[in-house]
């Protein structure tokens, strides 16, 4: 089969470089070893507001989202401060559905998707790529994720620094405060990260990340114990189980070659801070599926030129990265959630402007009893 550009990896990256160069009248097809869109998913799958500002997700169905609009940041202790700012929310997502959704709006514009079909082989000749020895492309994009086969097979750059994240879903649970995503920084339960609570479409989903390292165990009992104030019912069982790496060491040295680019994952295009990926992956992904088509059009150079400086550096967040990574107290926690400069950063930081910062609530933070508005609103 005959493509101007192929696509490796169907998820938030590979959708949407593929769609933006159909768009443009190029020939395009993804592969991913999935058997259909939406399995085995690894991400929390939060948005970010401003994913439902980009053109094409505005059309995004209400009913696979779930606004949030405020946070809760707990010190160990439970103590905690609870941020909104006006007019922001983050959306929680029907992971799933919104990936088949999204392919849908791909395949309307003329992606052609081969699922249950993992990169196996790559050949480069004179007028592109064999891959796997059934499909031929002019250009090549490697939007397979943390651990990039793309990556490996053209000799481009490979993520090394990971944070491991995992995460459960109970179906039908429900949390006191549902209007807040939850977030505790022990240094202990998860060092260099974070551990999470919120109501998402239809489940309560629990998880936490922490700085990878090899034949560490993951105490997940430790986090059902730590936020099970925040919890007003769940079922004993998990329902499902989400997990995975998360690249945090910033975009990668050398994510383009001749006729192929990195975007996503596979290029480290996720925040080495939040760990917030699928906004870079949209937003990189549809200016990489645009630059490749203009590309093949002959109206541009190689991509590489048009998209090298257009990536972000991540310079601040590396080094904020760096700084947790070797300060991070809880002591200092417990300070911080008191302190206004603090608070400051932190509604900075999950709403990139002034967040009105309600006053440090002691623990035992939430009950049945405390919120019964926000408890009626849960959706
Ligand atoms: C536990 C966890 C929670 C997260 N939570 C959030 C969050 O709430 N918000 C947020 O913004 N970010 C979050 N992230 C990060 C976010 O999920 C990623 O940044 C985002 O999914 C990157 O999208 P992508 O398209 O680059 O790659 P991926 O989503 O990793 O997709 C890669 C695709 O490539 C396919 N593939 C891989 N190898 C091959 C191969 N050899 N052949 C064919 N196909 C292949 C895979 O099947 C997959 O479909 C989280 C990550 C993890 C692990």
């Amino acid at each position: 089969m005959q493509f101007d550009l192929l696509v490796v990896g169907a998820s938030f990256a590979g959708i949407a470089c593929a769609r933006e160069a159909a768009l443009a009248g190029q020939r395009v097809c993804v592969i991913d070893r999935k058997p259909h869109p939406g399995a085995r998913l690894h991400t929390t799958g939060l948005l970010v507001r401003e994913v439902a500002e980009i053109g094409w997700l505005q059309a995004m169905p209400a009913a696979l989202t779930r606004p949030i609009p405020a946070v809760c940041v707990y010190a160990p202790s439970m103590r905690h401060v609870r941020l909104q700012a006006s007019g922001y929310h983050f959306l929680a997502t029907d992971t799933g559905g919104l990936l088949r959704w999204m392919v849908e709006q791909a395949r309307c514009v003329g992606v052609v998707f081969c699922w249950g079909t993992a990169l196996s082989s790559l050949v480069r000749d004179e007028g592109g790529w064999s891959v796997n020895r059934s499909f031929r492309a002019r250009y090549l994009v490697g939007a397979d994720g943390p651990h990039s086969k793309v990556a490996r097979l053209c000799g481009l750059s490979a993520n090394r620094e990971f944070l491991a994240g995992i995460e459960l879903e109970f179906a039908g649970g429900r949390l006191h405060d549902a209007q807040a995503l939850h977030c505790l920084v022990d240094r202990r339960l998860a060092p260099g990260y974070i551990g999470w609570a919120f109501q998402g479409v239809g489940m309560l989903q629990l998880g936490f990340a922490r700085r990878h390292a090899v034949g560490q165990a993951v105490d997940v009992a430790a986090l059902l114990d730590r936020l099970a104030p925040l919890i007003g019912e769940r079922a004993a069982r998990p329902s499902g189980r989400r997990g995975g790496m998360i690249p945090c060491g910033g975009v990668l040295p050398r994510v383009f070659g001749d006729r192929v680019l990195l975007v996503g994952d596979a290029a480290g295009l996720v925040s080495p801070l939040t760990a917030g990926g699928i906004h870079t992956a949209l937003r990189y992904g549809s200016m990489a599926g645009s630059a490749a088509a203009d590309w093949l059009r002959g109206r541009a150079p190689q991509p590489a030129e048009t998209l090298r400086g257009r990536y972000p550096a991540f310079a601040i967040k590396r080094a904020l990265r760096w700084a947790f990574d070797r300060f991070q107290s809880d002591r200092l926690t417990e300070w911080a959630i008191g302190s206004r400069l603090s608070r400051s950063v932190i509604g900075r930081l999950y709403f990139h402007k002034r967040s009105a910062a309600s006053d440090v609530l002691p623990a035992p933070p939430l009950g049945p009893s405390k919120a019964p508005a926000e408890r009626d609103q849960a959706g």
